[in-house]
């Protein structure tokens, strides 16, 4: 059965009762699948692939809306991953909330693209006000900023315009020219520990992996500054050129957070640039734990993801940039989308501050969301991330069956029971069958188990019942 021309919406009733019905099925459907607290089925990968596999992506004639969503029910959303769900808790994903569900309905309903102000007039205005008031928020006084595909785009966003703005000072326009002819003198410093973005962006800038310097981390998994300043120092007597530096205002495994204060004066004594990746930490700007963070208004630029902390649905993320001028690395015009003429009328055209074109109305989600629950409502979310992860390393670290190296600073605790290896793995997958899934990382050669709790509905009953069952699981393996 198929609708024949009513495809989009309009003004025609017809239009708007098809929208209605099928967003209505829709949730109905969400809501059906959503029986118990489990995050995932537990199904066989290769049994769920056969069943994905059998279905029909494009028959001759179409099944129609009914079919395709039963087909939907029965055999895609069973095993979905349930981000909401209490016991999941491995990576940095987190559950959506749900006003900010709703916004993603009326981002794609209304499929404004950023690129042009024709393209999105009040998604353009809503976006320019978004950044404005996100750059008053991490201390920038006259910064600028861009939405993202996420905390990946953020960084090596930042990269580039940073490392186009270090050359530019020195005389060289990356933007014409390319690169300079001694480019594999130009070095970017960062964790031991950070994202592997940098890496990602240090190729696709055509500087290589061998352009990212990773610094040593102390006990708590910070970059050791004292460390750090000798080898910036050093490379820089050797005639190298230090662009960047890199503060991880949240660590991926840990939430350990970077000296922002050191590392601004260590890039301030050999000219370089500091970006913060605070893509996981930023959320905690929002928290009673803010002084955490450090003084983010230090770095020339700050990552901040909206899809980790701060419970937005993916994609949502921005990166912020202390002076305004920095994003015009991305500026280029063309005849037929930006051209010059617009903005000496009025009219923004945010395609040349970023390196997409057709691109997202995330910013929406942003302003629902922080309208929605304000600072109060926003600060009670975090903090309840930050105090889980807390009181679940106050309840392992003196246990003799466990051990938890690093106090956490933000909601993820990385940690491991003492019965080695193959016991720490065996017991992940256990979990992982009973429908609990946490994560799994590597701590000075060991293996280890990570919670990361962003879910607000996690409560100290959940985690007490979690480490009876990890206890009991050491125990019997
Ligand atoms: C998640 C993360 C990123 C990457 O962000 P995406 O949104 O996944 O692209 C970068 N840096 C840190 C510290 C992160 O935790």
């Amino acid at each position: 059965m198929n609708s024949g021309n009513r495809a989009v919406l309009s003004a025609g009733n017809e239009d708007k009762e098809l929208f209605r019905k099928e967003i209505s099925d829709t949730v109905e459907a969400i809501l059906d699948s959503i029986c118990d607290d489990a995050a995932f089925s537990g199904i066989d990968p290769y049994v769920l692939r056969k069943k994905i596999e059998s279905l029909p992506l494009l028959p001759e004639e179409g099944d129609g809306w009914d079919k395709t969503l039963e087909s939907l029910k029965t055999s895609v959303l069973p095993d979905m991953l349930r981000t909401w769900s209490p016991c999941y808790m491995p990576h940095l994903h987190s559950p959506a909330l749900i006003e900010s569900i709703a916004a993603e309905l009326i981002i794609s309903a209304f499929n404004q693209s950023m690129d042009s102000w024709d393209q999105g007039p009040a998604a353009t205005e809503m976006e320019v006000k978004v950044i404005k008031e996100l750059c008053a928020l991490f201390g920038y006084s006259d910064g600028d900023g861009t939405f993202t595909s996420g905390g990946s785009q953020s960084n090596i966003s930042a990269l580039i315009a940073l490392r186009d703005k270090y050359l530019q000072e020195n005389g060289w326009d990356a933007k014409k020219h390319g690169l300079p002819s001694d480019f594999q003198k130009l070095r970017i410093y960062t964790s031991e520990i950070s994202h592997f973005s940098f890496d990602k962006g240090a190729h696709m800038a055509g500087l290589g992996y061998e352009a990212v310097v990773k610094l040593p981390t102390d006990s708590l998994m910070r970059i050791d500054t004292e460390k750090a300043r000798r080898i910036i120092g050093e490379d820089y007597k050797a005639g190298l050129k230090p662009f960047l530096i890199v503060a991880t205002i949240g660590t991926t495994d840990f939430g350990s957070i970077d000296n922002v204060e050191e590392l601004r004066k260590i890039a301030d004594e050999y000219g370089a640039y500091l970006h913060a990746d605070a893509a996981y930490g930023s959320g905690a700007v929002l928290s009673s734990y803010a002084e955490r963070l450090g003084n983010l208004s230090l770095a020339d630029s700050i990552t901040v993801d909206f899809h980790k902390m701060f419970l937005m649905p993916i994609s949502c993320s921005t990166l912020l940039v202390k002076d305004r001028n920095t994003l015009e690395t991305f500026q280029l015009h063309a005849d037929y989308l930006n051209r010059e003429e617009d903005e000496e009328e009025g009219y923004i055209n945010l395609v040349g501050k970023s390196m997409q074109t057709t691109r997202r109305f995330d910013a929406l989600k942003v302003y629902v969301t922080f309208r929605t629950r304000g600072k109060d409502g926003m600060k009670e979310i975090m903090d309840k991330a930050i105090d889980n992860a807390a009181y679940f390393y106050s309840r392992i670290a003196d246990d003799s069956t466990f051990i938890a190296p690093v106090p956490p600073m933000l909601s993820s605790v990385v940690f491991a029971t003492t019965g080695g290896d193959d016991e720490n793995k065996a017991i992940r997958k256990a979990l992982m069958k009973e429908g609990i899934i946490i994560g799994q990382t590597v701590f000075d050669g060991r293996t280890m188990l990570k919670f990361t709790l962003l879910n607000p509905s996690i409560n100290h009953i959940t985690l007490d019942r979690i480490i009876d069952r990890i206890r009991t699981l050491s125990k019997s393996l």
